[in-house]
């Protein structure tokens, strides 16, 4: 199937467009060259009002022009933008042909310290970072050509009838969905590893309003709930949380209430085992990379199958950065055959939490990265990589269940106006 990637200056979303037939392919060579015959397209092309005004070649694909038509008309008139053929989701070498545009264009593009991680990175890493928001389907369109990468199943065997999403939809992904997952492993998944990650999260991913399957999540504790609710981010720019107790002091004194209610709540919430939480962000890196490098992550796959098992494994790196609510995973893999450094290795971003964790058991791996020096080794690169950036390393080879206790204080500070920055309602019962 022809694919085609389109890289314009200004915008930071690539295009990808792609045909399974004649008819399409006509349609591609009309709407860049105005004649459906042409044989050749130009890699780089202008935003002309000419070329504008065909836009409406488009409206055969119905409610899928929406994109392509919205990516073309955000590119200034008479700019030039990039068709590549093939699928090119490779970050840098998207970043390095943009820089190019820019030049060419004459725009400038934003220097980022971003930037320079991704120079230094770039002799070492191919880096593939998905977006929880952008639309991808992962992996074999035709059902009866799939094969569920976590069971090696197929059709009559297993059926796929179900979305899989390749990073949990709990943790905000709505729109990475992995096809090679069947549904028995997906159910499995389900109710085990994944499980333990939105444990884990329950709390972060409350606070910041981050809407699963079943819609914001609730957080319960003794004598008090807690909920995010969204609805006036549109309105004001911020928002609710709201915050049930059940006792209220039957006082119309402000002072009073804001000092009964001023103290230590305790949330105790669902348990999570550390490895499952390992072997769930693994699981998403193996959703979402190219079908071509599974061969290499057999034992991974056997890992993650696995009965809960103590396993040595190297640590996962914690930070904290804000972010936006919806999650992405940066996938780093080896573009040399140095060893020193892990084949594959990954960081999750997910309300403001970043894991960041070397994907184990590959075969392309000569360490494993779970002695003193080796975790050092590349310990000390990421230092290098991501100077300002302060790494935590933490264990999760653990197969004991763990406690998540939240003590959480209540203060409603003297400069915080009720009716503005609060308020406090009295429920019946
Ligand atoms: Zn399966």
């Amino acid at each position: 199937m022809p694919e085609f990637t389109l890289i314009s200056s200004n915008s930071n979303t690539i295009l990808y467009l792609n045909t399974h037939n004649e008819s399409g392919i006509r349609l591609i060579s009309e709407l860049f060259t105005g004649n459906p015959d042409s044989t050749t397209i130009p890699s780089k092309l202008t935003a002309s009002t000419e070329f504008k005004g065909r836009l409406h070649l488009l409206d055969i694909m119905g409610e899928f022009s929406y994109k392509p038509k919205q990516f073309f008309n955000l590119i200034p008139d008479n700019q030039f933008f990039l068709f590549l053929p093939d699928h090119i989701d490779d970050i840098i070498t998207i970043e390095q042909y943009r820089k190019e545009l820019s030049r060419i264009n004459g725009t400038s593009i934003k220097h980022s310290d971003w930037d320079d991680i991704m120079v230094s990175l770039s002799h070492h890493y191919e880096v593939r970072m998905f977006n929880g928001n952008s639309r991808q389907k992962i992996g074999v369109f035709e059902k009866n050509k799939r094969i569920c990468r976590f069971c090696g199943k197929s059709l009559p065997y297993v059926s796929f009838s179900q979305k899989a999403h390749a990073i949990s939809e709990s943790l905000g992904n709505k729109g990475l969905i992995c096809l090679e997952e069947c549904d028995e492993c997906n159910k499995h998944f389900n109710e085990t590893i994944e499980q333990d990650i939105c444990n884990l999260l329950h709390f972060q991913l409350m606070l910041k309003g981050v809407k699963g399957k079943k819609g914001n999540p609730t957080i319960l504790g003794d004598g008090i709930s807690m909920k995010n609710d969204t609805s006036s981010r549109s309105s004001t720019g911020r928002d609710t949380i709201v915050i049930n107790v059940k006792e209220l002091p039957d006082s119309h004194d402000l002072q009073k209430t804001i000092k009964s209610l001023s103290k230590k709540y305790s949330f105790v919430l669902e348990k999570y085992t550390p490895q499952n939480i390992y072997k769930c962000l693994c699981k998403y890196v193996l959703s979402l990379i190219d079908s071509r490098y599974l061969s290499f992550f057999k034992d991974t796959i056997k890992w993650i199958n696995e009965p809960l098992t103590k396993r040595r494994l190297p640590p996962v790196w914690y930070y904290s950065i804000p972010t936006g609510d919806v999650p992405t995973l940066t996938i780093m893999i080896r573009k040399h055959n140095h060893k020193e450094i892990p084949y594959c290795w990954a960081i999750l971003s997910v309300a403001g939490d970043q894991f960041l964790f070397i994907v184990p058991f590959c075969s392309l791996d000569k360490y494993k990265f779970t002695g003193k020096n080796r975790v050092k080794y590349f310990s000390d690169g990421l230092s290098y990589f991501m100077p300002y950036i302060k790494l935590k390393p933490i264990r999760l080879s653990g197969v004991t269940p763990k406690n998540i206790k939240i003590d959480f204080n209540l203060k409603i500070p003297p400069e915080c106006v009720e009716g503005r920055d609060f308020y406090i309602l009295q429920q019946g019962f």
